[in-house]
C-alpha cells in the first residue's frame, strides 16, 4: 500500500491534475493521496496559497482585498471547468471563503484559515475528479483523517497520539484523497504547518498508515547531488539514505522540506521521490540503510550549499579549562532567543554560527556585552555574510583523503575557508566560506568529487 502525496507544480492546472488522475489510476496500490495547494504555472505565476496570504491579510487590515478573491476563484474555476467537473465545488470554495471572513477568529486563526483553502480546495477538486475518472474517492479532512496538531511558534506540530487513529484508515477501502499542510488542535482549532508543510502530512500519512512505500510527485525527475541551477545536468541520485536526505535538504536542496522526512524516517518507510511530468522515470528512492558504494572510491553523494548565516567568534586564553563556559554561552544565546546551527571549537575559542534571521543588529550588540562583560571573553567578533556548504555521503567516516580533495578543490576555486566541521554523525562535512565565493566552490567540489 501507498501513500502518493503531489506537490504544488503536480496541480498548478488542470492538466496537471489529469496528470495526477492517470498516475493514480495506473497503480490500485496507491490508496492515500495527498495533495498541495496548485503551485506556479511558470516562473511569473503566483502560488494559490501566496495569493491566500495576501487576500488574508488585505481582508485583516482592511484594505482592498477584491482582487486577490478574485484571482483566486478565478484560478478554481479554470481547473473546474477544464476538467469537465460541476460549478458546484467553485460555489463550495467561495462559501468556504466567505466563511473564514465571517467567523469570529483571532488575526492569527484567521490567516490559518484562509492559508488552508489551497490544499483543502485542490483535495476536493481532485476527489471529485477520481470520481469523473470511475475510481472510488473520497475527499478526507485532516481531522477526520486523525492529524491532530499542537500550535508551535516555528509551526504546528503532531500530537503522539494522532498515529493510533491514523492507522485506522486503513480499514477504508477506495482512495482517499486528504488536503497536506494543516491539521487541527485538540481544541479544534485548525492550525498549519511551516511553509512547503504538505510534504509533512505526507510523511505523517505514510508513517500513520505503516505504508510499504511514501512516494513524493514533485518536477524533477530525481534528486540530484548538485542544485541544476549551478551546474549543467548534475549526477542523478538513485538511493539516499535519511540521513544524507536531511544534511542535504538542511544545506539548501529544496526538493524536501526540512523536518519533512522525520516521521517516515521514525517507522522506516522507505520514500521515493518521484516526477509527475515523467513518471515512468525512476525516481530517487530515500531508505534507513543502504549498501556502500564500492563501484569507486567516492562516498559523496551530493553537495549543497545555503548563504544567509553569521558566526559569533568568543575566544578566552584556557577556555577549554573554565568549567561551565560553554554553559553560561549558550545560555546567554537562550536569554536572548537565539538558536544556533553548529559550533567549532578550539582550545581557546569557539564560533557559533547561526542563520541571518535569528540574529539582529540590536541582538548582536546584545550578546557581545553581555558575553564581554559576564564571560570576561578576550574577544568577541560577528563574522557576517557567510555561506554553508556541505558534502554529503554515508561512509565518508571510512574513506581516506575526503577532507583533502575537498580543500583542494576549494583552494582551486581561490576560495577562503572561514571554518571546516565534520558533524558528529560524520555523514556530511561543513566548510563555512564567504557567500560571495558559494558558486565557484561548488562547482569545484562538483568536479573533485564527481568528474
Ligand atoms: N501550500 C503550502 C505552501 O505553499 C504547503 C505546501 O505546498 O507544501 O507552503
Amino acid at each position: 500500500m501507498k501513500v502518493a502525496k503531489f506537490g504544488g507544480s503536480s496541480l498548478a492546472n488542470a492538466e496537471q491534475f489529469r496528470k495526477v488522475g492517470n498516475i493514480i489510476k495506473e497503480d490500485k496500490d496507491r490508496k492515500f493521496i495527498v495533495v498541495s495547494a496548485p503551485g506556479k504555472r511558470h516562473d511569473l505565476d503566483y502560488k494559490m496559497t501566496d495569493l491566500l496570504i495576501d487576500l488574508a491579510e488585505a481582508y485583516i487590515e482592511k484594505d482592498k482585498y477584491k482582487s486577490y478573491y478574485i484571482t483566486i476563484l478565478d484560478r478554481f474555476t479554470k481547473i473546474v471547468s477544464e476538467l469537465g467537473l460541476s460549478e458546484d465545488l467553485v460555489t463550495d470554495i467561495e462559501n468556504h471563503i466567505q466563511s473564514i471572513m465571517q467567523a469570529d477568529l483571532s488575526d492569527e486563526a484567521r490567516i490559518d484559515s484562509f492559508k488552508a483553502v489551497g490544499e483543502d480546495s485542490s483535495a476536493k477538486i481532485l476527489s471529485a475528479y477520481l470520481q469523473s475518472l470511475g475510481i472510488k474517492a473520497t475527499y478526507t479532512n485532516p481531522k477526520d483523517a486523525g492529524i491532530t496538531l499542537r500550535n508551535d511558534p516555528h509551526g504546528a506540530q503532531l500530537e503522539d497520539d494522532s498515529y493510533a487513529k491514523i492507522y485506522q484508515l486503513r480499514k477504508q477501502d477506495g482512495v482517499m484523497v486528504i488536503p497536506g499542510f494543516f491539521g487541527y488542535t485538540k481544541e479544534g482549532a485548525l492550525t498549519t504547518f511551516s511553509r512547503g508543510g504538505s510534504d509533512i502530512t505526507g510523511a505523517i500519512i505514510a508513517a500513520g498508515v505503516q505504508a510499504d512505500l511514501y512516494e513524493n510527485f514533485t518536477d524533477v525527475d530525481s534528486v540530484y547531488s548538485v542544485n541544476p541551477s549551478i551546474i549543467e545536468n548534475p549526477k542523478e541520485i538513485q538511493i539516499l539514505t535519511y540521513r544524507e536526505m536531511r544534511e542535504l535538504s538542511y544545506a539548501g536542496f529544496s526538493v524536501f522540506h526540512d523536518e519533512a522526512l522525520y516521521p517516515a524516517f521514525q517507522e522506516k518507510i522507505p520514500v521515493c521521490i518521484k516526477n509527475t511530468n515523467n513518471p515512468s522515470a525512476e525516481g530517487t528512492m530515500i531508505v534507513a540503510e543502504k549498501a556502500p558504494d564500492t563501484s569507486n572510491n567516492n562516498c559523496v553523494v551530493g553537495i549543497a550549499g545555503d548563504a544567509g548565516f553569521k558566526s559569533i567568534y568568543v575566544s578566552k586564553f584556557l577556555m577549554n579549562r573554565e568549567i561551565g563556559f560553554g554553559r553560561k554561552l549558550f545560555a546567554i544565546l537562550e536569554d536572548e532567543d537565539v538558536s544556533f546551527e553548529h559550533a567549532p571549537s578550539g582550545i581557546d575559542d569557539i564560533s557559533i554560527i547561526v542563520r541571518e534571521s535569528q540574529l539582529s543588529k540590536e541582538k548582536e550588540q546584545v550578546i557581545i556585552d553581555r558575553i564581554e562583560n559576564e564571560l570576561e571573553a578576550d574577544t568577541v567578533t560577528i563574522n557576517r555574510d557567510l555561506a554553508l556548504i556541505m558534502i554529503v555521503g554515508e561512509g565518508m567516516k571510512e574513506t581516506i583523503g575526503m577532507a583533502q580533495t575537498a580543500t583542494n578543490a576549494l583552494g582551486d576555486a581561490k576560495v577562503n575557508l572561514e571554518m571546516i566541521n565534520q558533524g558528529s554523525s560524520e555523514v556530511s562535512m561543513m566548510f563555512g566560506i564567504k557567500s560571495n565565493g558559494i558558486h565557484r566552490a561548488i562547482k569545484s567540489l562538483y568536479r573533485a568529487f564527481f568528474e
